[in-house]
């Protein structure tokens, strides 16, 4: 019989970025929650204020959920978005919160698309929190999650709950520009999520008054983090099941 208290302890590369995401956020004052995978339209579309016929919607494709006749329409989140509505209903600002947890697309999968993966919404809402409260937090995490000095650059983008929106560019902590490299194509730079400040139409739809209030909020794929950490690069690898991954960590 194998002496299974002799075998070293593996953890997947998902659960390793996960536990680095709690830990670092937590230092900096954020809470740790989480939400249905199974929601409604209304928390992953029209609260987030993106209208019915907007061509958002077709932008994600989208499992849907067979419902009885008169039953509101239900989904497979297709980000984490909704936990932030839901958190924002119950709760009394200021906050920072971070959500980890699985989002769900109707896709065709390749190297770099799964229908299954894993995102972290970032949601800071206060008095004084501005487009630069957000550059400092995300600096702060990359540094800390790469162990070295990152370069934080935001680039116009559009997404309809923040206004305005970007996209946040890191530096390559592996090349540092210098290529060629795998991580960044020889480019110096990895794109690693969406964020902005959150709609006012957002926070008056869940009863914050945003002459009062102003928030950012950040959604980011955790599976490309982990393949940027550890030089993974299909992602389809990290959900095969094959213990020759997991047994490297
Ligand atoms: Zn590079």
């Amino acid at each position: 019989m194998e002496n299974h208290g002799e075998k070293p302890i593996h953890i997947h590369p998902i659960t390793r970025v996960v536990d680095d995401i709690a830990r670092i956020f937590s230092g900096m004052g954020f809470s740790i929650v989480d939400g249905p995978e199974l929601e409604t339209e209304y928390y992953n579309f029209d609260a987030l204020n993106v209208p019915k016929d907007h061509p958002a919607r077709d932008m994600q494709d989208t499992f849907w959920v067979k419902t009885k006749p008169g039953e509101e329409a239900r989904l497979m989140r297709t980000h984490t978005s909704p936990v932030q509505i839901r958190f924002m209903e119950s709760h009394k600002p200021p906050f920072a919160i971070v959500c980890p947890g699985r989002v769900f697309r109707n896709e065709a999968t390749d190297a770099r698309h799964e229908a299954m993966f894993h995102q972290v919404e970032g949601l800071y809402v206060g008095t004084d929190v501005s487009l630069a409260t957000l550059k400092s937090v995300l600096h702060a995490f990359f540094d800390r999650l790469f162990g070295t000095d990152i370069k934080v650059v935001f680039r116009p983008s559009y997404f309809p709950f923040v206004e305005p929106g970007v996209e946040v560019v890191a530096s390559c902590f592996k090349c540092k520009g210098k290529g060629p490299c795998v991580i960044c194509g020889g480019s110096g730079w990895i794109e690693l999520m969406g964020a902005g400040m959150v709609h006012p139409n957002v926070l008056h739809g869940v009863g914050i008054d945003p002459s009062l209030w102003r928030g950012f909020a950040f959604g980011m794929g955790i599976d490309r983090l982990a393949m940027l950490k550890y030089g993974i690069e299909d992602v389809r690898l990290l959900y095969s099941g094959d213990l020759r991954l997991v047994n490297q960590f």
